[in-house]
């Protein structure tokens, strides 16, 4: 895999190349989306999710769809697959009971092994294992806070969060380069 896709809307027309006819069976086998092919198009799921509301390109349905296509690289490379808020209202909507919400995590967690994460996320996880917090909080916020007299924030344990995320190869995934191997840590 290359650079994650610019082709993330998923207009730009197919070209025979690009089908992996062994996606859904990978898919099939995995836990979460073993019900992926029960899809039958409806649009339920994006009529009803919250983020494609607001969004002119975040479309479960449509990612359901190039799935079920074999068009692998085109999902795990949206950079729209991260807009998900993972409020699982499609879940619960789905009249075929895909578990939509769990099928785009699938397709996460894919897209995180081959390195497919937006840099954003990349950052917070480096701040994670820094801090122990997915933001680092300014120094200026924190003298703010000290010289109007509110307490100390607590500080974060990025041992115990390092431990955590170990025993489930969060940073191997989180930080792997696009297409590479994984950073080690
Ligand atoms: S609601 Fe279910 S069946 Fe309808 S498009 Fe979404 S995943 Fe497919
Ligand atoms: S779980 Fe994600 S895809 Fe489903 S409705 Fe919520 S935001 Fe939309």
């Amino acid at each position: 895999m290359t650079e994650p896709a610019q082709a993330s809307s998923g207009k730009e027309p197919i070209k025979a190349s690009e089908l992996d006819p062994k996606f859904k069976y990978q898919l099939l086998k995995t836990h979460g989306s073993e019900k992926i092919l029960k899809c039958f198009q409806c649009g339920t799921c994006t009529s009803d999710c919250p983020v494609a509301r607001y969004s002119d390109s975040y479309r479960p349905r449509t990612l359901i769809h190039m799935a079920q296509l074999g068009l692998k690289d085109r999902v795990l490379k949206s950079d729209t697959l991260w807009l998900c808020a993972a409020c699982f209202t499609c879940t619960d909507r789905c009249p075929q009971d895909v578990e939509v919400a769990n099928v785009i995590r699938v397709f996460r967690n894919m897209a995180a092994e081959n390195g497919c994460v937006p840099q954003v996320f990349k950052d917070q996880a480096a701040s994670l294992l820094e801090s122990g917090y997915a933001y680092k909080i300014p120094e200026l916020r924190v003298k703010k806070r000290e010289s109007q007299g509110l307490p100390p924030l607590p500080k974060g344990n990025a041992e115990k969060v390092k431990k955590v995320l170990k025993g489930v190869k969060f940073m191997d995934s989180a930080q792997k380069p696009v297409g590479g191997q994984s950073s080690g840590q």
